[in-house]
C-alpha cells in the first residue's frame, strides 16, 4: 500500500527497501550546518570567574571534546566566541578585535550575567553592560556563574539555531557591530 502511494509499485520490493535504507536526500546548506554544529572551535580566552566554569566544562568531568568542541588558541582558527566573564571598558576593544579576527561564519555565546548585562557591576563606570553592546550575540546563558550543564545547554541551543537557519528560518542575532 505504501509502495503504491510513492509510485514504486513496478520495482522489486527488495530494491525499494535498499534505496530507502541507503539513499538520503537533503540540502547542501543542511549538510554544512550539520558539520558546523558538530565541530565548534571556540576561542580559548576568559575574562573573569565565569571562565573557571567554562574551563570546568572543557575538563574531564563534562568533557566538551566529546561534542566536537575543541578550544583553539588563535581567533583565526576559531568559529565560536564564548564570552565568559566581565567585559570591562578596558577589555572591550580587545574583545572586539578578537571577534573581528575570527573568520565567517562565527557565533557568540554570552556566558553569565556579566557578559549578558554587566551582572553585579551593572552601570559601573568601568564595565560594559553586556557584550552585545560591542559584538552580536547568538545565545545568552543566565547565571552568576552558569554551571557547566548550563553552558552545554547554551551550545545545544546554538546548534538548534544554526540548523534552523540552514532550513531557511531567520536567525535571531542581538547586538551590533561597531
Ligand atoms: S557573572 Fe558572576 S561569576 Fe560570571 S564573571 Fe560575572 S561575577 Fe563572575
Amino acid at each position: 500500500m505504501e509502495l503504491k502511494k510513492q509510485g514504486f509499485e513496478e520495482f522489486d520490493p527488495a530494491v525499494v527497501e535498499e534505496v530507502k535504507r541507503n539513499v538520503l536526500v537533503t540540502k547542501v546548506e543542511e549538510v554544512k550546518a550539520w558539520a558546523r554544529t558538530r565541530s565548534f572551535w571556540p576561542l580559548s580566552f576568559g575574562l573573569a570567574c565565569c571562565a573557571i566554569e567554562m574551563m570546568a566544562t572543557g575538563a574531564a568531568r563534562y568533557d566538551l571534546d566529546r561534542f566536537g568542541v575543541i578550544f583553539r588558541a588563535s581567533p583565526r582558527h576559531a568559529d565560536l566566541m564564548i564570552v565568559a566573564g566581565t567585559v570591562t571598558a578596558k577589555m572591550a576593544p580587545v574583545v572586539k578585535r578578537l571577534y573581528d579576527q575570527m573568520p565567517e561564519p562565527k557565533w557568540v555565546i554570552a556566558m553569565g550575567s556579566c557578559a549578558t548585562c554587566g551582572g553585579p557591576y551593572h552601570k559601573a563606570y568601568s564595565v560594559v553592560n553586556g557584550v552585545d553592546k560591542i559584538i552580536p550575540v547568538d545565545v545568552y546563558i543566565p547565571g552568576c556563574p552558569p554551571t557547566p550543564p548550563a553552558l552545554l545547554d547554551g551550545i545545544e541551543k546554538l546548534r538548534v539555531q544554526i540548523r534552523e537557519e540552514a532550513k531557511g528560518k531567520r536567525r535571531k542575532k542581538v547586538g551590533q557591530r561597531i
